[in-house]
């Protein structure tokens, strides 16, 4: 994808959060990995006003607090950051406070294999990381530690993060741990629920390989021959992907001294809580 099909993917699973009731009024955030540089949502603005030129780019390096853009990323650019780091696999990150994972998380509970579904997660649970302060570097670690093998978590007394290969993705495990976070929890007003074994999520694990989400074009390439009529010319094709936001990179790049001091607040205030 390129740097503008990623903000623009931000932007609409931004409203996507909102419209299906996933997330409520300005919290959440969502970032998304673009070749070296991590773009992550502002803190603090409605996502109904977000433009995919909003969006804060902050390099995937441990050059923590260094970052570009017309407004200040989300107050939990760290977390974001340490995942990108961690785990090379990740191309997009959902953070909600979606209702069902959050009292769970207020309750300290790690949701339990009550569902097959669990396996999209990696393992027989999803974790409940420990608290910290929202966006403090000892929350990052908690998470980074409730996320080993797994594509994600909750966390205490505040909400859930998933992660996945773009932020499509992301969303789509985010829509699931909600949706088995309200299961567990009216599961356990009838008495509580049986739970499924270790040796069965494995087995689950393994049918799941390739399973999930899937790009409609991807999914369906081997399936039929493409309709001539949809086929690109050689130009066009050229044209799509020789974006124009190539050139954009610029200011990507562009050293951290060279940035206009009036339109960014300096880097060094964003430096570890
Ligand atoms: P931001 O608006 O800074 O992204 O913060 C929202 C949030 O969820 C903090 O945990
Ligand atoms: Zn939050």
């Amino acid at each position: 994808m390129t740097e503008r099909e990623i903000r623009k993917a931000i932007v609409e699973n931004c409203l996507k959060m909102n419209a299906t009731g996933l997330n409520q009024g300005t919290s959440g955030n969502l970032s998304a990995r673009y070749k070296d540089v991590m773009l992550i949502t502002p803190s603090g603005i409605a996502y109904e006003v977000l433009k995919p030129s909003d969006l804060a780019t902050m390099p995937i390096t441990k050059d923590y607090g260094s970052w570009e853009g017309p407004l200040k990323p989300s107050t939990e650019w760290r977390f974001h950051l340490d995942i990108m780091i961690d785990r090379p696999d990740v191309g997009g990150i959902v953070h909600t406070h979606s209702t069902y994972a959050t009292i769970l998380s207020i309750a300290g509970k790690e949701i339990p294999a009550c569902h097959y579904m669990i396996a999209a997660f990696g393992g027989p649970t999803i974790r409940c990381a420990d608290y910290a302060t929202f966006g403090t570097e000892e929350l990052s670690a908690n998470a980074l530690k409730a996320l080993e093998n797994r594509t994600g978590c909750i966390l205490a007394n505040h909400g859930m993060i998933t992660t996945g290969a773009n932020v499509a993705k992301a969303m789509w495990l985010a829509v699931e741990l909600e949706t088995i976070a309200k299961q567990y929890y009216q599961s356990l007003l009838i008495g509580g629920p049986n739970l499924l074994s270790d040796a069965e999520i494995a087995n689950v694990l393994e049918r799941f390989k390739g399973y999930g989400l899937q790009d409609k074009k991807a999914a369906n390439s081997d399936a039929k021959p493409k309709a001539k009529s949809r086929a690109k010319s050689p130009a066009k094709a050229k044209a799509a992907t020789t974006p124009k936001t190539r050139a954009k990179p610029k200011t990507l790049a562009k050293p951290r001294a060279q940035a206009k001091p009036s339109a960014r607040p300096k880097p060094k205030t964003r430096k570890r809580a």
